[in-house]
């Protein structure tokens, strides 16, 4: 095991309650990856289920990405999960990708299989199971959704609705040429349009989601009204900090069905504990309001305090 304080990037988080240091260890490693909740989750899970192993943050700076296969052969990872800004690059830098993966030309999830690098992209997966749990039936009727934003989590959620047989999709972002990349990507089911159009989109559209940053805490708020979808719509956001956007509130103030984005974070999750850990976990509703009090501003300051008087 390399001595963490040889290497300066290696911002690795020792955490109070890791779980063992027996057992297969995997990370999230992203940059920055302080924020992450992901060892929240897979601690959770290797605890519940009564596995040995670990899954830690591991911080890894944009100019030593490159040796991402070293790294975490280094640490003695047998895979884990990428986050902003390295997903591209994790995809470029895997031995083998799945076709999920390479339709996104993006990786979130890692593991290695007989000295291979390999990567797939759960994000969409993520997406789809969280409706499917929150939403029942949502996609039973697939017609016209509208999708805000273009950048990457809009690539997994536009998969993820073509995989659900949406169409058309209608991709609304501020910067069009960016939904114009999209569009040639996924092909003619795809239409991209400016915000500016965003009233003329939503008409008849039997689904919305939210994939920019806007509603996030510190982002600026969506203000744009909701009107002309369908009576029966389903209104998601892919935002979960706060877990209900002005934009849910406004989906929920018209009766239109929402779902909030944790459960995406969730169940993104699932496939990469069960490649490293070997037993597919359960998204359940404790583990949901875990993350849940975590979120809560309150809990956020109290933890903030006690590092700083740690
Ligand atoms: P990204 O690649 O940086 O894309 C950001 C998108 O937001 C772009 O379409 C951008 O439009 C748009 N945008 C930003 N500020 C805007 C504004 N003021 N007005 C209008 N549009 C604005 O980010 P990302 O990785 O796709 O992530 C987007 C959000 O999804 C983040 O809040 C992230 O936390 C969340 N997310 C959640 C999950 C989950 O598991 N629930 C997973 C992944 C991401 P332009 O193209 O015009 O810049």
């Amino acid at each position: 095991m390399p001595d963490p304080a040889a290497r300066p990037d290696d911002l690795r988080t020792a955490h109070p309650d890791s779980a063992s240091e027996a057992g297969p260890k995997a990370a999230v490693m992203g940059w920055p990856v302080d924020h992450s909740r992901s060892p929240i989750i897979h601690r959770h899970w290797l605890r519940d289920l009564g596995l040995a192993g670990d899954y830690e943050r591991l911080a890894i700076a944009p100019d030593d990405i490159s040796d991402l296969k070293s790294i975490l052969l280094d640490h003695g990872y047998v895979g884990g999960n990428i986050t902003i800004p390295h997903k591209e690059a994790a995809f470029r830098l895997a031995d083998h990708v799945d076709p999920v993966a390479r339709d996104l030309g993006a990786a979130n999830t890692l593991w290695f299989e007989a000295g291979r690098l390999c990567a797939t992209n759960t994000d969409g997966y993520g997406f789809l199971a969280n409706l499917d749990d929150r939403v029942p039936g949502w996609a039973a009727a697939p017609g016209k959704a509208v999708v805000l934003g273009a950048g990457g989590a809009a690539r997994a959620v536009i998969w993820a609705l073509l995989q659900r047989n949406f169409d058309p999709v209608i991709v609304v972002n501020r910067t069009l040429e960016k939904a114009e990349v999209l569009a040639d990507l996924f092909g003619p089911r795809l239409v991209a349009t400016p915000l500016a159009d965003f009233a003329a989109a939503q008409r008849g559209a039997g689904f919305l989601v939210n994939t920019t940053s806007l509603g996030m805490h510190g982002a600026s708020e969506f203000d744009l009204p909701l009107g002309g979808m369908e009576e029966d719509a389903v209104v998601t956001d892919i935002v979960y900090t706060p877990l209900e956007t002005g934009l849910l509130r406004q989906a929920a103030s018209r009766c239109l069905r929402t779902a909030d984005g944790l459960g995406m974070l969730l169940h993104q999750a699932v496939p990469g504990f069960e490649k490293w850990f070997g037993r597919r976990p359960e998204v359940t509703a404790r583990l949901r309001q875990i993350l849940v009090d975590d979120l809560d501003p309150k809990t956020v300051e109290e933890t903030q305090n006690r590092e700083t008087r740690a």
